[in-house]
């Protein structure tokens, strides 16, 4: 059985946000149109208490872009985001939400980070996600979302590692490009792994 998980369509991933990934808001037509075409759709959310130690902002003289030291991880430093509860925390108000059968959550331990949709970026806890989708008899993944170069690669990865067979939706997903490049190094990285890329995903219909 396959499954489709959309990867934080979050608004503040999208134009207007406050980690406004460019071209994000192209992504949620794709989550629309793909949703149809499969029996289960999960997605993921980036859910923060507001004293989350990955927001430059609960650091003195620190900013966004800088790296610190967290816990025993490297850890990048963000604009405040996806506070838990906050308008910013929403699904995309144009994304069918009623589409979707389970969401989990992540990055709520405001101690550690959580990139992937199934481990935090300790590999310490599990979100549940791979698990359920395993009980659900799911053995392959169609991942898409926000943002390529780190939580949807991240989410790739771990599936990989998870034993699913992966492909991931190009066209749904939009990077942030910290580093100019990030995006494709980050495509690179997942096919290299075994995730196939889709490029046209018109082959769904
Ligand atoms: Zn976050």
């Amino acid at each position: 059985m396959k499954a489709l998980i959309l990867v934080d369509l979050q608004v503040d991933f999208c134009t207007l946000g406050a980690l406004a990934v460019a071209g994000g808001d192209e992504t949620i037509e794709v989550a629309n149109k793909l949703m149809d075409q499969f029996d289960l759709v999960v997605a993921t959310q980036d859910w923060h208490p507001a004293d989350h130690k990955s927001f430059a902002a609960n650091h003195y003289w620190r900013y966004p872009g800088q790296v610190i030291e967290l816990n025993g991880l490297s850890q990048m430093l963000w604009t405040i985001h996806c506070v838990n509860d906050s308008y910013g925390a929403e699904f995309h108000h144009d994304l069918k939400v009623e589409k979707i059968t389970k969401i989990f959550q992540k990055g709520t331990d405001k101690e550690i980070d959580s990139y992937s949709g199934f481990f935090d970026n300790g590999h310490r806890k599990s979100t549940g996600m791979g698990d359920y989708l395993k009980e659900q008899g799911v053995t392959e993944l169609h991942i898409m979302g926000l943002a390529t170069d780190y939580c949807v690669k991240f989410t790739a990865l771990d599936a990989i590692d998870l034993g699913f067979s992966v492909k991931l939706i190009v066209e749904g997903c939009r990077g942030v490009n910290l580093e100019e490049g990030d995006a494709a190094k980050a495509l690179t990285t997942m096919k290299e792994k075994g995730v196939e890329l889709v490029e046209d995903y018109t082959v769904y219909f």
